[in-house]
C-alpha cells in the first residue's frame, strides 16, 4: 500500500513528507483493519511535519481525521464487522486504570497513544486501530464531510465547552478554520452569539455565510463584551487581546497542541475580575460521541477543500499558508475523483 510518512521534521517548504510503499498492516488482538476513504489534513500534522511536535516514532504515517471502512478484524474485536464504516481520531489508546482515566479524564491520560503520533494514521491506504477506539459515524454528511468533524470537530466542541459558554452568552472566536467553523455553528445551535477574528478575509467571509454576529481582524476591538472565547490560531500573541475582550468571569480557552509563546500580561487589564484562561487537551471518547450526535441533530455544515492522495504535501503547505477554504480532506480510496 502507498503511505505518507514524516521523514525529517522540517518547514514544510522543505517537503518533510515522502509517499512510501508499505505493506498492509495486520490487525492485532482487539483491532481493527480499516480501509481508509478518505483523512481529514489538521494544523497537529503540519506541527508534526514541520517539528513544532517532536516525533514519537520515525517514519510515522500522519492523519488522525479518517473515515474508512472496516476490512478486517483481529482476534477479539467484536464491536464492528467488515464493510464497517468507522471513524479513526486523535486518541488512540489510554491505559483505562490511571488516577485520570478512572476519573473520566482520559484525554489526561499519561499513558495515552495518538493516531498519526504514535501509531500509523489515515495519510495512508489502510490502518489498524484499536476497536474501542474506532468511531461509529453518523449519517447526513458526505465522506469528506465526516472526515473533520473526527478532529477539528471534536476538539473544537470540548473547547467549546472548556469555554463554559453561559446560556445565551456571547462567545468570541480566534482562527477561523477547520475546527472553530465547527465549534460556531455547535456553539450558535445553543444560543450564543458568536464574534470571529480572523486575519484571513476568506475565513470572515466564510464566518458571516454561517450567520456569526460579526466577524473582523486578529486586534480589532470585539463589538460587545465576551462571557467567553477560543482561541484556535496557534499564535499566543491573540491570547491578551482574548483575554482584555473578556467581561467580568468570562473564560478563556485555548484549542490548540501548539501555541507560540505568550506575551507578558498584564494582570489588571488581562486576568483581574476572575477572568480564566485554560487550555484543551485532547479529548475524551465521551466528546467524540457527544459532538456526533450533536453535529446529526443540529445538521451542522461542513466546508471541505478535497485534495488527491498524492497532493498532501500541496494540502499542508496549503494550510500553512492559510489558503485552505474550511477543512482540507485526502482523498485516498473511492472517495470523489481524487482516489
Ligand atoms: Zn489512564
Ligand atoms: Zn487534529
Amino acid at each position: 500500500m502507498r503511505a505518507w510518512i514524516v521523514d525529517e521534521p522540517g518547514p514544510v517548504a522543505s517537503r518533510p513528507m515522502r509517499l512510501v510503499e508499505r505493506p498492509v498492516p495486520e490487525p492485532g488482538s482487539g483491532e481493527l483493519l480499516v480501509r481508509v476513504i478518505c483523512c481529514g489534513v489538521c494544523r497537529t500534522d503540519l506541527h508534526l511535519a514541520e517539528g513544532d511536535l517532536a516525533p514519537r516514532a520515525p517514519g510515522i504515517t500522519p492523519g488522525h481525521e479518517v473515515v474508512g471502512e472496516v476490512a478486517a478484524t483481529g482476534p477479539g474485536a467484536a464491536r464492528f464487522r467488515p464493510g464497517d464504516r468507522v471513524g479513526v481520531a486523535w486518541l488512540a489508546g489510554t491505559d483505562g486504570t490511571c488516577r485520570y482515566c478512572r476519573r473520566g479524564a482520559e484525554n489526561l491520560c499519561p499513558a495515552s497513544t495518538y493516531t498519526g503520533w504514535d501509531r500509523h494514521g489515515g495519510y495512508a491506504e489502510y490502518l489498524t486501530v484499536a476497536d474501542a477506539f474506532a468511531h461509529p459515524l453518523p449519517g447526513g454528511f458526505s465522506d469528506a464531510e465526516l472526515a473533520p468533524l473526527l478532529c477539528a470537530g471534536i476538539i473544537g466542541y470540548r473547547a467549546l465547552r472548556r469555554a463554559q459558554v453561559p446560556p445565551g452568552g456571547t462567545l468570541g472566536i480566534w482562527g477561523f478554520g477547520g475546527s472553530a467553523h465547527l465549534a460556531a455553528q455547535i456553539a450558535m445551535g445553543q444560543g450564543a452569539e458568536v464574534h470571529v477574528f480572523t486575519r484571513a478575509p476568506a475565513a470572515r467571509d466564510l464566518a458571516r455565510s454561517l450567520g456569526v454576529a460579526s466577524a473582523q481582524d486578529s486586534f480589532d476591538p470585539a463589538p460587545a463584551p465576551l462571557d467567553s472565547a477560543i482561541i484556535f490560531a496557534p499564535v499566543g500573541e491573540v491570547v491578551p487581546a482574548a483575554l482584555a475582550a473578556l467581561d467580568r468571569g468570562g473564560t478563556c480557552a485555548i484549542a490548540g497542541i501548539y501555541l507560540t509563546d505568550i506575551p507578558s500580561l498584564n494582570y489588571d487589564k488581562h486576568l483581574f475580575q476572575e477572568r480564566n484562561l485554560r487550555s484543551v487537551t485532547a479529548n475524551t471518547r465521551g466528546d467524540a460521541a457527544e459532538f456526533l450526535t450533536l453535529a446529526q441533530r443540529l445538521a451542522i455544515k461542513v466546508t471541505t477543500t478535497p485534495y488527491p492522495f498524492d497532493q498532501a504535501g500541496k494540502a499542508l503547505a496549503d494550510l500553512a499558508g492559510d489558503r485552505i477554504h474550511g477543512a482540507g480532506v485526502l482523498l485516498i480510496n473511492n472517495a470523489g475523483t481524487g482516489g
